[in-house]
């Protein structure tokens, strides 16, 4: 594993697709508590109202807990509001409440309103006493402007893709908003990873979308995917990963598989650079 190692940088990865039940929550927190368990340091911002990256890292996010919410609208310190999983002490997160449902629109009429999220990562990352190695946004699922604070502060991007009928649909229209942050809020923001998720090895249908998207992104899927696994759905009713919760499972074992290529994969390309 000499080639895994983590390179002292904190990456901003926001996990974002408009399609609602792809798997991006369940790719935030498992991917998170897989790269933790390699020895990585990992925050996860949850940016959903739903609250469900929060519930699945077994924080609490009742709505007088101090969240996302209060970031973004009252400029709380990141600092103030970031609980630790109780699954691991690398594993941390900035919880959602339900108020952050209300945030879409007042943000609207707030200054800077794109930058907030952005702002308040670089005063967390500028005044950390120890590192953190990766900061995991989980996106709502919507283009509105919690996601796009979610690309203002990330430079690279993650899409889970449902290997299911339609699963390239709206991807174009993702990846024009991409274009628009690009030019106008935050030219670092890049497309570095796709993740396959729910696969059936059993459909041809299936296999017949993994080609498909491979064919789009030969260099961005990762050569992992996720199976459809009973024991990947359950774990969040438990307030835990699939890693804490059945770390033998097929979907535990992918998501670690994962996450060794997102860690390797930019090692190799910080060498490319160097
Ligand atoms: P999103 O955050 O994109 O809305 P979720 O991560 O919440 O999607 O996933 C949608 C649903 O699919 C959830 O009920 C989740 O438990 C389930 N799910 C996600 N990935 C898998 C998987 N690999 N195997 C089985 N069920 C999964
Ligand atoms: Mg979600």
């Amino acid at each position: 594993d000499a080639n895994v190692e983590l390179t002292g940088r904190t990456r901003v990865v926001t996990v974002s697709n408009q399609k609602g039940g792809v798997g991006k929550t369940t790719t935030t927190v498992n991917l998170a508590a897989a790269l933790a368990d390699r020895g990585a340091r990992v925050l996860v911002i949850d940016l959903d109202p739903q609250g469900n990256a929060s519930t699945a890292l077994g924080v609490p996010h009742t709505a007088d807990t101090p969240s996302v919410y209060d970031v973004l609208i009252d400029e709380f310190p990141l600092a103030d509001i970031v609980q630790v999983s109780p699954e691991s002490p690398n594993l941390l997160c900035a919880p959602s409440t339900i108020h952050l449902a209300g945030a879409e629109i007042e943000l609207v009429s707030q200054v800077a309103r794109e930058h907030r999220l952005r702002t308040a990562v670089d005063d967390y990352l500028a005044n950390l006493d120890e590192r953190i190695d990766f900061i995991l946004i989980d996106c709502p699922p919507s283009l509105g402007l919690l996601t796009i604070n979610a690309f203002t502060a990330a430079s690279e991007l993650l899409i889970p893709i449902q290997c299911e009928y339609y699963a390239l649909e709206g991807l174009s229209q993702l990846l024009g908003t991409v274009r628009m942050i690009q030019k106008h809020l935050n030219p670092r923001l890049h497309l570095s990873t796709i993740i396959l998720t729910m696969y059936d090895g059993r459909t041809r249908l299936a296999q017949q979308v993994a080609d498909e998207v491979r064919e789009h992104f030969p260099r961005e899927v990762l050569e992992t995917v996720i199976p459809r696994s009973v024991r990947v759905s359950e774990a969040p009713s438990f307030g835990q990963t699939v890693i804490a919760y059945d770390g033998q499972s097929a979907g535990a074992i992918a998501y670690r598989e994962a996450a060794v290529e997102v860690i390797r994969r930019d090692s190799a390309s910080n060498e490319k650079d160097a």
